[in-house]
């Protein structure tokens, strides 16, 4: 996978994300991050890559035409894989649709994935209709930059590529996966705090472990996520035991 991530602040995404998992995968080039600091396509001798709004307001906007320029700088690089094809890039925004394990999914299908970071008030419109296939928003809450978004999204993603977990760390069974949160975990020592490890769990019975797991799912999602649970298409059985 290669993630092109158009930033002002390109040193921030690069010690946030070459660490542990997405560090080794990194390593192994099973991902590549092409950092582009949008600065290097300003066209003045400051660097200068912001602006006052028109008509009023209080903040600067990143300006269309360094953004245009590194989006066209990058495409050309890459013109093999963008030949006929018109990259998918994402505007990470809070105005976008809230990301999930769905669409984490759905990305990681891709071969290739641009992101723009935003700052300060945000962008110029005209610039984001002519670039941005994918608006996404990581929750209904505002974030200084575009950065720290990016970086959830590339985590998420990438997690889900053949190869960047290891067996150790699989996806087999997680949260959202059915739909549904994921059971709780025990590890040793069998006894914390006078609080000891569930019997089931030590029975070696794999059929009766997976009918807890599903059960303390199933209560975990009702408790934690009501939301979820009206979503999820449950078995009678299970409808059956929701009302117990
Ligand atoms: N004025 C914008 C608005 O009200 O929609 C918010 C701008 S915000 C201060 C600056 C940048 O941070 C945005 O351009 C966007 O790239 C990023 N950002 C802020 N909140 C975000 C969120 N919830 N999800 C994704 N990106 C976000």
């Amino acid at each position: 996978m290669n993630y092109h991530i158009f930033t002002l602040f390109p040193e921030m995404i690069e010690q946030g994300l070459n660490t542990s998992i997405i560090g080794k995968a990194i390593e192994k080039e099973l991902i590549r991050l092409n950092l582009i600091n949008i600065r290097d396509y300003a066209n003045n001798k400051h660097n200068k890559v912001d602006d006052y709004p028109y008509g009023g307001g209080a903040g600067m906007l990143m300006q269309p035409e360094p953004i245009y320029s590194a989006y066209k700088a990058v495409v050309h690089q890459h013109k093999e894989t963008y030949v006929n094809k018109k990259p998918r890039m994402v505007y990470l925004t809070p105005q976008g649709k809230t990301f999930n394990q769905e669409m984490a999914e759905e990305f990681a299908k891709e071969s290739s994935l641009m992101f723009l970071c935003g700052h300060y008030e945000g962008v110029d419109e005209r610039v984001l209709e002519e670039v941005v296939t994918d608006y996404v928003s990581i929750g209904d809450y505002v974030l200084t930059g575009g950065e720290l978004a990016v970086m959830v999204m590339i985590d998420a993603i990438s997690r889900l590529i053949p190869g960047v977990l290891s067996n150790k760390e699989s996806t087999e069974y997680e949260s959202f996966q059915d739909g549904l949160l994921e059971y709780p975990h025990y590890t040793r020592p069998y006894e914390f705090l006078g609080k000891t490890v569930p019997d089931v769990l030590l029975s070696g019975h794999h059929a009766h472990i997976n009918k807890w797991r599903k059960e303390q799912s199933l209560l975990r999602t009702c408790e934690r996520r009501p939301d979820l649970i009206e979503k999820a298409s449950l078995s009678e059985d299970e409808k059956k035991f929701l009302k117990k």
